[in-house]
């Protein structure tokens, strides 16, 4: 049987107890998604958990999070695109053309 180290449950739980994702968590603990999936089943069963997500939803909730997305890089990205063009544009009123 294979089973993983004190540290990485560790911080599994820990990055669970902060409202991390399967995900995240995974990622921060460096095992598989599907272990991190089982730890988190088990502080379920414990009710070791927070109710609640980071966007205040439910913990698990299906559909957009509010939190994840202002995480986004790429939404990022697209953000500071937006804004950099909207500058541009009202520079490009205050000049007059000739
Ligand atoms: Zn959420």
């Amino acid at each position: 049987m294979n089973r993983i180290s004190y540290y990485a449950n560790r911080a599994a739980i820990s990055a669970f107890q902060a409202g991390a994702s399967i995900r995240t968590a995974a990622l921060a603990a460096g095992i598989s998604q599907g272990t991190a999936e089982k730890i988190r089943k088990y502080l379920v069963e414990v009710g070791d958990l927070p109710i609640l997500c980071r966007c205040t939803q439910p913990l698990g909730h299906r559909g957009w999070c509010k939190y994840r997305l202002r995480q986004s890089p790429k939404r990022k990205a697209v953000l500071k695109q937006m804004h950099e063009r909207q500058r541009n544009k009202s520079n490009d009123q205050s000049i007059p053309l000739r």
